[in-house]
């Protein structure tokens, strides 16, 4: 939202927040691991505190529930649900990026800024592509989100890796379907 425009941001940031710390993989989080995820998605982790660590995992919980939906109604309905939840206040700043929008009102604490940050990214995700774009890993055992904002955007894996692992499972079973005799006596 700083730099490149808020929405890539703030989708990123849902992204790395749910699989940084929520799911098989995820752990919650401390002081420097929080901030190391958020820091990439030019937020200003030094405000980030001790106290925002349980509302940013609790938040992060409410985060992964959208990844997991498929239905375009209920997606709508969770991202309301989370923009019920914040108090946007859009407004035009220059502190050093050049003129950009601000979406949260001034002085609020990090953990709001996030909040508001990645629900009007989720929102404007669903608003340009429905469900279509947002998901969790198809590869057998991975429950890493994704979200794709590509041109194509026919993204299903959380990374080159699953997809990879996914292909050489699929060759195989194709291989074992199409010769059914194989390795027996
Ligand atoms: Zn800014
Ligand atoms: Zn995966």
């Amino acid at each position: 939202m700083e730099v490149n425009g808020y929405r890539s941001d703030g989708v990123g940031a849902a992204v790395a927040m749910v699989n940084a710390w929520t799911g098989a993989d995820g752990s919650a989080p401390d002081l420097e691991s929080a901030r190391d995820v958020l820091r990439a998605f030019s937020f200003l982790v030094e405000d980030l505190d001790q106290e925002a660590l349980e509302p940013l995992l609790e938040w992060a919980g409410e985060l992964r529930a959208f990844f997991v939906i498929t239905d375009l109604e209920e997606a709508v309905e969770h991202v309301n649900g989370l923009l019920a939840r914040v108090e946007v206040r859009p407004r035009l700043v220059d502190h050093g990026y050049g003129l950009h929008l601000h979406h949260a009102p001034s002085g609020v604490p990090f953990v709001q800024r996030m909040r508001i940050n990645t629900a009007m990214g989720l929102a404007n995700l669903v608003a340009d592509y429905g469900v279509g774009r947002s998901g969790v890993c198809a590869a057998a055992g991975c429950d890493r989100a994704f979200a794709d904002t590509s041109r194509n955007g026919r993204k299903r894996y959380c990374s080159d890796a699953c997809a990879n692992r996914a292909n050489v499972a699929a060759h195989r079973a194709r291989r074992r379907a199409a010769a059914p005799s194989a390795g027996r006596p």
